[in-house]
């Protein structure tokens, strides 16, 4: 098939509406679209993917979609604890799905199985929220049935409810669309710029996100989420073996001996810092990290580390060839205590006792 310049300028132009009419209102949008190229990337190997080579269109399968999307959100949601709410404190319907059928996943692995009840619900806010918005700006799409027939759904949506009324009108419910229809055009413009509009996907993401919450490492968790960033979370082994001997063997929490099983933890968790510096980091003894795993501790705890980093000793093991000490510490003990404040507002705080006070 030819592809000429103007048939991309126009894919292009309708990609850009897509994402900018009624400004950055929600995340549906982006990582809607994040993964219908996933889908593209991966999904288009497998048995699932159709295509009908006559009318050369691909059809992608909404259920596969909702996986990804699923998916995609649950790290961003379970894992960083990223919000997006509604109102106040109401989250969106999204979180409220998963947290229905996931309620004690803390999100450090993503569920291999999802339930369909659950894949169903999540097709639903799809089609609510964000597919009639395809048909919107991206006229180029086509709907179909199980069959692969045709529904007949009009060009151009003015909103939600004309979309719920079309559907009403031909007596079919939102669970009659099984595929999303691509020409192979587009779907020729998407593999062929695909590392582009990743990278647009999440910048767009990032805005939106940034907007509602005060996290560091933002676009790194988008990235996690896309599967695309990996990091070491740990500090090295000679760092841990001085941080352990700072402590003289003892856990930072309960004051136990640790030296069977000394462990690194992150004071503020990792998950939402997602930095390894040494200045938030305690040697713990396995019960105690264990306990604390992505939880935030008492405020009581919060001052011994701010202290611990004002420490002469400690500062000499780890600081030492800093040049202006003082000014630098100071710096990262504010950081501290804002990131602690902050965290507050995600992870869940637990209470943690010491045995005994040394
Ligand atoms: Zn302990």
């Amino acid at each position: 098939m030819q592809i000429n310049s103007y048939d991309y300028q126009q894919i292009a132009q309708e990609f850009s509406k897509f994402f900018h009419r009624g400004s950055l209102t929600s995340s549906y949008k982006p990582i809607l679209f994040k993964s219908i190229i996933y889908y593209l990337k991966k999904g288009k190997l497998t048995k699932l993917h159709k295509l009908d080579k006559e009318n050369q269109i691909h059809f992608i399968s909404i259920e596969q979609i909702a996986r990804y999307f699923f998916r995609f959100n649950f790290v961003l949601y379970k894992k960083f604890k990223l919000k997006q709410l509604r109102s106040k404190n109401r989250s969106v319907k999204l979180y409220e799905i998963i947290d229905e059928y996931f309620p004690n996943d803390s999100g450090e692995k993503i569920p291999q199985n999802i339930p369909d009840g659950c894949i169903k619900q999540i097709m639903k806010q799809l089609f609510r929220n964000v597919i009639y918005l395809l048909r919107k700006d991206m006229y180029i799409y086509d709907f179909y049935d199980v069959n692969l027939n045709i529904i007949d759904i009009k060009q151009n949506l003015k909103d939600e409810m004309e979309f719920n009324r079309v559907l009403k009108d031909l007596g079919k419910h939102w669970v009659d669309i099984k595929y999303i229809g691509i020409p192979e055009n587009i779907v020729h413009f998407i593999e062929t710029q695909r590392p582009l509009l990743e990278s647009a996907i999440l910048a767009n993401l990032a805005i939106f996100l940034e907007t509602l919450n005060l996290i560091p490492n933002l676009q790194k968790k988008l990235m996690i989420a896309d599967r695309t960033y990996t990091k070491m979370r740990n500090i090295s082994a000679i760092e841990k073996k001085k941080l352990y001997s700072y402590q003289e063997n003892r856990c930072f929490y309960c004051g136990d001996d640790m030296s069977n099983t000394p462990e690194a933890d992150h004071f503020v968790p990792y998950d939402y810092l997602f930095d390894s510096k040494i200045w938030n980091i305690v040697g713990a003894c396995q019960e105690c990290n264990r306990k604390k795993r992505n939880f935030i501790v008492n405020e009581e705890y919060l001052g011994r580390v701010l202290e611990r980093n004002l420490d002469n000793e400690f500062i000499n093991r780890f600081f030492g060839d800093f040049e202006d000490l003082k000014f630098h510490i100071s710096n990262f003990n504010q950081l501290l205590k804002l990131h602690y404040q902050n965290c507050l507002n995600y992870f869940k705080k637990i209470s943690f006792n010491r045995k005994r006070i040394t």
